[in-house]
């Protein structure tokens, strides 16, 4: 689906002159940095559509011969660097002339209003006055208010290519009823409630660590035993991640240390060392797991989770997840041996999630 940009020329594109007439050529000044965002948007697939209040136009107060000029250097110049507008749409109205065609009235956009094949949910106004705010509200479609709070041409390019990397699952059995959001680019605003009071402990790790949130509600048959509460628990917070990351481009695909299938090499001398535990994980689409541990977990139990059920929560979250995932524990005390390898996961999730650019961090070209 098509998705658009209405602009507002002056004050937004191009400053707005004191006296609101850009009329000569040495009036025409194009706005900070308006054009690189404005090439990032186009790479982004946003089509541009030109919206403009020219009060008066075609009279003495405004003749077109002054006018044309500075419009075409404004259009030139922008085509020149890759940027075109579908259409350029002009009220010559003053506010008096009470036409329906001046913002926020829709005249104007009335062929686009009536096409319904484009992307309403991804399209916006962006302008410098309450008028072009009240203009996006009228057409449907979110406005942006250009120059208010300081927000400039570099932040809204930045704010319309890039996607929030959120997801909800719900994963509903005769086991288990979980519900778990989460949220890779912001951390804090996290709760836990799986009926478990050490796995709750646990999941908080790998949101602090990982620099994500993280809502899990879990109500599991803990009658039985833990066992599906944690294992699907694993699943549903695998999916989730997966989800919120969609086509993974500009994250950094490897933890601390570099793991290839059943092989696993440390890359650099920075890998996670916590309480003598070390994670390699890749967010590879092939899951595979290896489990390396040095030593039994000293303990059967933590709380009331059983220390058996911590590789198989890793096991099934990186199933779910497509991760490849290898985990090696030290000999140690048994609290710390588990929160050592949770901690580990959540650092090596911050780095595997960390987003840079629009790149695809694979030469197969998907991952
Ligand atoms: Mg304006
Ligand atoms: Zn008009």
């Amino acid at each position: 689906m098509k998705k658009y940009l209405f602009i507002d020329r002056d004050g937004t594109l191009v400053t707005e002159p004191h006296d609101y007439q850009v009329d000569a050529l040495d009036k025409v000044k194009f706005e900070k940095n308006v054009i690189p965002a404005l090439l990032k948007l186009k790479e982004h697939g946003y089509t541009f559509v030109m919206v403009s209040n020219q009060d008066g136009l075609g009279t003495d107060s405004f003749p077109l011969n002054t006018f044309t000029p500075a419009h075409e250097l404004i259009l030139n110049t922008l085509e020149s660097q890759g940027i075109v507008f579908e259409q350029v749409l002009v009220c010559p109205h003053k506010p008096e002339d009470n036409c329906d065609c001046r913002k926020p009235k829709l005249g104007l956009v009335m062929s686009y209003l009536k096409d319904t094949s484009w992307d309403r949910e991804n399209s916006y106004f962006i302008g410098d006055r309450p008028t072009d705010v009240q203009m996006g509200q009228n057409m449907g479609i979110t406005p942006i208010r250009y120059g208010a709070e300081g927000l400039d041409w570099d932040e809204i390019a930045d704010k319309l290519t890039t996607r929030a990397r959120i997801a909800t699952i719900e994963r509903n059995t005769k086991e288990t009823k979980i519900k778990i959001s989460v949220d890779l680019d912001h951390s804090g605003n996290s709760s836990f409630d799986t009926g478990i009071g050490f796995f709750d402990h646990m999941l908080d790790q790998i949101a602090t660590h990982g620099g994500i949130s993280i809502q899990a509600k879990v109500t599991g048959d803990l009658f039985v035993d833990e066992h599906h509460t944690i294992e699907d628990t694993g699943i549903a917070l695998g999916q989730a991640i997966l989800q919120a990351l969609g086509d993974k481009r500009g994250i950094g695909r490897f933890g601390f240390v570099l793991p290839m299938d059943e092989v696993y090499a440390k890359v650099f001398a920075d890998c996670v060392d916590d309480d003598n535990v070390t994670v390699a994980l890749d967010i590879s689409g092939r899951p595979h797991v290896k489990f390396d541990f040095d030593a039994e977990f000293t303990r059967d139990k933590l709380g009331q989770m059983p220390a058996q059920m911590v590789p198989h929560f890793f096991h099934a979250l990186a199933v779910a997840m497509g991760l490849t995932l290898h985990m090696y524990v030290s000999e140690g005390n048994a609290h710390h041996q588990v929160e050592a390898l949770f901690k580990a996961f959540g650092r090596a999730l911050r780095v595997a999630l960390a987003r840079h650019g629009n790149e695809l961090p694979s030469s197969k070209g998907k991952l």
